[in-house]
């Protein structure tokens, strides 16, 4: 005969079915196991829904005093940022941090062109002047795909424009040593310099022109509309709210290093409006980041400085203890990245994040997850597992925002992608940085080389990020905050993967198959 068991009843009333309570494991015990797990390695279980995925908020803190709508940077990275990836990822509503591997004044220079740099428009259009000859268009068709230009005084922006000259100016002219003045046409369509969006293109599409040049009070160049870029704007999906500072203008970020020299550096940044700085480098958990994070909050109290990079609870208690407003956290995660082979340190990403973040969030420092981001799904997990946001290099590396040219390589469009730990980056940098130091002997921690075009960051991030909520949906947390409450409290459980369970989470046993994003 059956035995007559009572069941235990949870709070709902319901009985208590161990299997269902002890389903998968929390974060808490999972990391605990002495292993290191990259984000490939983890599975989430799906939660309960009871909300949409517009209602998702991914509203977040970058640091401890800067919020950001949208949880993504861009790495200070010579391939990754400069002006228009940080002014593009604040028009999303992220933050980009301009890279130092460059002369003071000209990372300086960068960020200031990055704050008042606006949607659309052409800050730096190539100019010519009126004594350059046809064929130096010629080499720009060649060199960099187009052929109409503009043509001012001195051949550069902020000189008197006189003229526009487009193929249809030169298509059928011989001799390629004619002059560009002979040629140009001076009726000129313009626009005030500082038009909004909205009027500049009512102006550029009543006229049917390619090119609308805008201009001061005294025929000064100042920006160019292109009907392309407009065309390819008004594609692009509703951005949102931009990351604007105090100041109204773009919110833009700068690394810095942690060196003597670098207090110059950081100088020019502040006088250039920089908003937040980070102290660039693979291990920071060091006696140069204290001393940096101690000058900076000296001679700038005002400015949040983000220290790192950070794998262990250890290091993130240490570097917060010295005064840093944020972490970011990864060592030996980037796609590009050699540590840990030459090095043996570092961590799987995951693990990093989770226990950098036990740390940054009891203490209330945000954690950045820098590296290895490769898809959504990537994004979903740093930031359930405790990071406030996610920093990107491959990811936005091939964007048109990124800085370089495109070049086809066995049919495919791509960009180039480089360490700043490679030798080719560290050479650049020796002379930049440190005015040809050469005296020290270069070990590579990275490695250079390319990858595919993705087009626009005005169009990737949102859509990624519409990715991100319905990944938030599925675990049911409907913000940042929520998920990791829901962390802490062992509520999101999780599980490692099998190499099997991942090679099924992939897509599987097709002849063939197209893969696109969105
Ligand atoms: P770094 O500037 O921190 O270190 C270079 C060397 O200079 C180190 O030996 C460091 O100890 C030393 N140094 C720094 N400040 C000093 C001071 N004031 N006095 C004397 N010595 C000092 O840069 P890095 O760690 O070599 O990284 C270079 C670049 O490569 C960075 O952009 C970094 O983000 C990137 N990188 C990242 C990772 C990663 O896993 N996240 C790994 C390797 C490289
Ligand atoms: P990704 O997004 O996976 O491409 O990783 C980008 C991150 O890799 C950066 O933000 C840095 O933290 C890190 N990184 C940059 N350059 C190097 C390098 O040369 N070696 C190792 N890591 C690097």
């Amino acid at each position: 005969m059956a035995k007559n068991h009572r069941a235990a009843t949870d709070v709902n009333g319901r009985p208590e079915l161990p299997i269902v309570e002890d389903d998968g494991f929390s974060a808490e015990m999972l990391f605990r196991q002495g292993y290191s797990y990259t984000y490939d390695d983890l599975i989430f279980h799906p939660g309960f829904i009871n909300f949409a995925t517009d209602a998702v908020d991914l509203s977040t803190h970058l640091t401890r005093n800067i919020q950001l709508r949208t949880p993504c940077v861009s790495s200070p990275m010579d391939t990754v940022t400069e002006a228009a990836m940080a002014a593009a990822m604040a028009t999303v509503g992220g933050i980009g941090f301009i890279h130092y591997n460059n002369q003071p004044q000209v990372q300086a220079a960068l960020v200031k062109k990055a704050k008042s740099q606006r949607v659309a428009f052409m800050p730096d259009p190539v100019c010519l002047r009126p004594s350059d000859p046809i064929s130096h268009i010629d080499l720009l068709k060649e060199t960099r795909g187009f052929s109409s230009v503009l043509v001012t005084e001195d051949g550069k922006v902020g000189s008197k424009l006189l003229g526009v000259v487009t193929s249809r100016d030169t298509d059928f002219v011989v001799d390629r040593s004619t002059e560009l003045c002979e040629v140009m046409s001076r009726d000129i369509i313009s626009a005030p310099a500082g038009a909004s969006l909205e009027e500049a293109s009512r102006v550029l599409i009543e006229s049917k022109k390619s090119l609308l040049p805008l201009v001061t009070d005294t025929g000064e160049l100042t920006e160019l509309l292109c009907r392309t870029d407009l065309k390819s704007h008004r594609q692009n999906p509703d951005s949102g709210f931009p990351s604007l500072g105090a100041d109204g203008k773009f919110l833009v970020g700068a690394a810095v290093g942690t060196r003597e020299s670098d207090q110059i550096r950081l100088q020019l940044l502040v006088d250039a409006g920089v908003n937040v700085v980070i102290l660039d480098s693979s291990q920071g958990d060091s006696i140069y980041q204290r001393k940096m994070i101690e000058y900076v909050k000296k001679v700038h109290p005002e400015l949040d400085v983000i220290a790192g990079n950070v794998v262990t609870a250890y290091q993130a208690r240490n570097l917060i203890e010295a005064g840093a407003d944020a972490l970011r956290v990864g060592m030996g995660s980037g796609s590009i990245c050699t540590t840990q082979e030459v090095c043996a340190v570092g961590r799987g990403q995951g693990t990093a994040v989770y226990k950098t973040a036990a740390v940054g969030n009891a203490m209330g420092v945000p954690i950045i997850a820098d590296g290895g981001i490769a898809n959504s799904g990537h994004v979903v997990k740093a930031l359930s597992l405790g990071a406030s946001t996610v920093m990107m290099g491959s990811f936005l590396a091939g964007t048109d925002e990124a800085p370089g040219e495109f070049f086809i390589q066995d049919g495919l469009r791509l960009k180039k992608y480089r360490g700043m730990g490679s030798l080719e980056a560290m050479a650049k940098g020796s002379d930049a940085r440190y005015l040809g130091d050469k005296s020290r002997l270069k070990i590579a921690q990275g490695v250079s080389g390319s990858v595919a075009a993705k087009g626009s960051v005005l169009r990737l991030i949102p859509y990624t990020l519409h990715a991100v909520k319905q990944g938030f949906q599925d675990l049911g947390t409907p913000s940042i905050s929520a998920a990791h409450d829901a962390l802490v409290a062992g509520s999101i459980r999780l599980e490692v993967r099998t190499g099997a369970a991942q090679k099924e989470g992939g897509v599987h046993d097709l002849v063939s198959y197209e893969k696109r994003r969105f």
